[in-house]
């Protein structure tokens, strides 16, 4: 008999078949005459009740059948009697893949914290929350591509070795074969990159965005959708070290372009995990956020707000709120500012443009005022930034000119320059943080619940 995902067997054709189910214990319950046993196998947040008839099965055959252990069972589906299942399986064999042993599985109990889980991480998976979490990350994954993919945009695979250090974005991790405890000397007395793997200092990148260029002014529009490095020592519970980042780059796309594809690609990845992921964001609503499904729907049925960074400032300023951080013109905005902005005052997410210059990355737009540049960030309730993108300064003498005030050294960035001598366009993009649309859809708080394997500042066991 050929294998049926659970997820299948709430299908309502499928009552009165013979099943073959294969999956993971999560509990066995019952007395002498009939034992209970809830499967789960991944493909859902629902189990699976299998009914074992203590008279067909012996003590001994069930004994290994603990929580955490993976089995194999066929039976016949059939409509359940029983309060919180439509149906279950009256098992007529039993295979036992592997126990797990009830004195040392760690997930042996039910209701462990989340602190306790990333300590877990390789294990965390097998529990509701992170099956619920991983699923949802998958279809967003999905629904990113798709968007992008039926909008005629190209997905472009940008390098995670670089060795341009202008973005500016972050610190950044070192790429080097050179043997630490006996580094090569130039005469001079500093390192001798010649002799490293690329013959330069090399790093992970921060930002596709560079690449991106290159390929939204050949292409026309491109995204990229990889992980990124920040070596920043930020333990928040919106910073990763490694995140992934999807990165869109248009050319002919002035800054509101950009902004109406920035909501309208959030949106539509909010509406696909609403539609393709119910239980799963219902499992979690109940389990942490009741909010969870009115705020999602919620940034589906407003329009985003957009004003300048300065009337944001003068918001913010003229809120009377004390704020940790003091805010006035020319601050970076922490995301307390941003989440009052959008939680407190608009009640709606917000799109932030026109940022002064010196706060914002070099290769921004610079308006006419000589003060500000074409920057967007959109901020949501609960997050903060969620995406921080710009048009890009398109003209070569005032690219340059920002490149030399800032003292961005200049033969690293030959190759990025000549988007700007042959064939310059206007052109625009974005970038948004996988993880915090994630953490955004499931309502989790803390970043490091929605990537597998977090990596962060003195974290990277597993
Ligand atoms: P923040 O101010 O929140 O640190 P940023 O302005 O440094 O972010 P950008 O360089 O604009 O971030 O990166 C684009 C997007 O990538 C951000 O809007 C955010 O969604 C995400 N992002 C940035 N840094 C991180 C990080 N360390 N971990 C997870 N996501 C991040
Ligand atoms: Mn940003």
């Amino acid at each position: 008999m050929k294998r049926t995902k659970i997820s299948d067997l709430f299908d309502p054709g499928m009552t009165g078949h013979e099943v073959d189910v294969k999956g993971w214990v999560r509990t066995r319950r019952g007395n002498k005459h009939v034992q209970f046993v809830a499967l789960n196998d991944g493909s859902t947040i629902k189990n699976i009740q299998i009914v074992f008839d203590m008279n067909t099965f012996t003590d001994e055959q069930l004994k290994p059948v603990t929580t955490g252990s993976s089995i194999h069972v066929t039976g016949k589906l059939v409509e359940s009697m029983g309060k919180g299942q439509t149906c279950e399986i009256q098992a007529d064999t039993l295979e036992i893949y592997g126990t797990a042993d009830p004195e040392t599985y760690p997930l042996q109990k039910k209701g462990h914290t989340l602190e306790f889980l990333r300590e877990k991480a390789h294990l965390r998976p097998r529990t509701n929350t992170f099956g619920a979490v991983l699923r949802v990350r998958s279809a967003l994954a999905f629904a990113i591509h798709k968007f992008f993919q039926e909008k005629g945009f190209y997905y472009l695979n940008t390098p995670l070795i670089t060795a341009s250090d202008c973005e500016g974005a972050g610190a950044m991790f070192q790429v080097t074969t050179l043997p630490l405890n006996d580094l090569p000397k130039t005469e001079e007395g500093s390192v001798d990159y010649s002799r490293d793997f690329f013959g330069k200092p090399t790093a992970l990148t921060v930002s596709g965005q560079l690449e991106g260029e290159l390929g939204a002014t050949a292409l026309g529009a491109i995204y990229t959708f990889g992980p990124t490095f920040r070596a920043e020592n930020s333990n928040t519970p919106r910073h990763l070290s490694e995140f992934w980042m999807i990165e869109p780059e248009m050319a002919f796309y002035d800054i509101s372009d950009n902004m109406d594809l920035a909501e309208e690609f959030v949106k539509y990845c909010i509406r696909y995990a609403l539609d393709n992921c119910r239980d799963d964001i219902d499992f979690l609503a109940q389990m942490y956020d009741p909010e969870l499904v009115s705020r999602l729907e919620f940034v589906l049925h407003n329009d985003f707000v957009r004003l300048t960074y300065t009337e944001g400032v003068e918001i913010l300023e003229k809120s009377g709120k004390k704020f940790e951080f003091p805010v006035s013109w020319g601050t970076d905005l922490q995301s307390e500012h941003e989440r009052y902005l959008v939680e407190e005052h608009f009640k709606k997410p917000v799109i932030l443009t026109d940022y002064p210059r010196e706060i914002k990355a070099f290769y921004m737009k610079q308006n006419d005022d000589g003060r500000t540049v074409r920057a967007m960030d959109v901020l949501f309730p609960h997050i903060g930034e969620i995406i921080g993108g710009s048009e890009r300064e398109e003209n070569y003498d005032k690219l340059m000119k920002r490149i030399d005030e800032l003292g961005i050294p200049m033969k690293d960035m030959w190759w990025y320059l000549d988007t700007r001598r042959f064939g310059t366009v206007p052109h625009s993009g974005f970038g948004l943080g996988f993880e915090r649309l994630v953490l955004f859809v499931t309502g989790m708080t803390n970043i490091r619940d929605v990537i597998p394997f977090p990596r962060t500042p003195g974290n990277a066991e597993f």
